[in-house]
């Protein structure tokens, strides 16, 4: 299998204001492209766009393709399962094969496990439930993403060995640090012989846009490389990853992504060291480390465009006050649809299920005096 795989979280919108409506006929365009070029693995999950993910996966993908052209990787939900029961499980789990229109998943995983959802998993004898599903044909490959520390993944796959693979967070951003722990999660799963699937290797695009110094950094050593042409090239160059899910939302990333893991040799010691040196200088500029993965959005009882939020701040602190009129009006435009910084109720929902560990709540208040001062 070529290394990359579509992740279908971040698709483009028919509508940029409405996660819940991707552009059905750009989706199809960016699955033709990515299946002509070789690529054959597609990732969704039940609550991706506003649970309308799988549907676009159906019309986009599984209508229009023989099945054994792709393969497919869906989640359950540990999220929307704290208060439910193992029968929610086997009716989740039906509604995804009706929503995507298939009989089985190539690849199936209990999504974002960490130590409440982890709590949520032994309760309900989920692993139990994948190695059902695997022995009736309907998972034929079975694991978990995992948003926690490498200790309690050690805890995790020494007392579940049955599971065949991984899903980490992985990127040359977050390797070494200690919220999210990159390498010390990959030698992890490597020591209990696991594959790994690699999600945000690039970051949630935070990679692909960088300051104007690291940029330059790493167009001196290959002008033809983009910047998320060198974080998919860190992730994939590693043996015992099987795929680097990037989550793209357009026809231009597709490309990109698609032309630099085709055939694309692992990073010498010289580039690597290249890469080392913009880290430090991506490090000293990115304020908010979030990633846009959405999840905080969906329970805010005061609908606040969290990571859109979180995007402005990073781009006004890293271009300085001569471009302050760009964040600013975007944040204005976003808050006639959304609650502002300043309308957070602190009531924490939002941190309870961030991957990234971010304190979202303070960072509001930083975002409310940036932009609403
Ligand atoms: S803490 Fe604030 S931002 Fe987070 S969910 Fe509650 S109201 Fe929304
Ligand atoms: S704040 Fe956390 S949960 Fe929300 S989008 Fe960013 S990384 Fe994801």
């Amino acid at each position: 299998m070529k290394k990359l795989g579509f992740g279908m979280m971040r698709l483009p919108l028919a509508d940029p204001n409405d996660q819940s409506r991707p552009e059905l006929d750009q989706v199809c365009r960016m699955v033709d492209t990515f299946l002509e070029r070789g690529f054959t693995y597609f990732d969704t999950a039940y609550m991706y766009h506003e649970h309308q993910s799988e549907r676009v996966v159906k019309q986009a993908l599984v209508d229009r393709y023989p099945r054994e052209r792709f393969l497919l990787a869906d989640k359950m939900p540990m999220m929307e399962l704290t208060g439910g029961t193992p029968a929610d499980q086997e009716r989740i789990f039906n509604e995804q094969l009706e929503k995507c229109g298939v009989d089985y998943f190539d690849y199936y995983l209990l999504h974002s496990l960490q130590s409440s959802h982890y709590e949520t998993a032994q309760r309900l004898d989920s692993f139990a439930f994948l190695q059902r599903k695997r022995a009736e044909g309907k998972a034929r490959h079975i694991g978990f993403s995992y948003h926690d520390s490498a200790a309690l993944l050690d805890q995790i796959l020494t007392e579940h060995p049955e599971v065949e693979f991984v899903q980490l967070q992985l990127n040359y951003l977050d390797w070494e640090t200690e919220s999210i722990q990159s390498r010390l999660c990959y030698e992890t799963a490597v020591r209990h012989g696991k594959k790994v699937v690699v999600m945000e290797p690039v970051k949630g695009g935070r990679l692909a846009r960088l300051p104007q110094a690291a940029e330059a950094l790493l167009k001196s050593c290959h002008p033809d490389w983009s910047p998320a042409s060198w974080a998919l090239r860190f992730a994939a160059g590693l043996s015992e990853v099987l795929v680097v899910l990037s989550g793209m939302s357009d026809l231009e990333q597709l490309e990109d992504n698609t032309a630099s893991l085709d055939g694309a040799a692992p990073l010498t010691p010289a580039e690597r060291a290249v890469l080392d040196q913009a880290l430090e200088q991506i490090k000293a500029a990115t304020k908010i480390p979030c990633t846009a993965c959405r999840y905080c959005v969906e329970g805010c009882p005061q609908h606040i465009a969290i990571p859109e939020y979180f995007e402005q701040y990073n781009i006004e602190k890293q271009v300085g006050r001569a471009d302050r009129g760009v964040s600013l009006s975007c944040y204005n435009s976003l808050i006639l649809s959304h609650g502002k910084a300043s309308e957070c109720v602190a009531c924490g929902q939002c941190e309870s299920v961030c991957p990234q560990h971010i304190p979202i709540i303070d960072w509001l208040k930083k975002v409310a005096e940036t932009f609403e001062g």
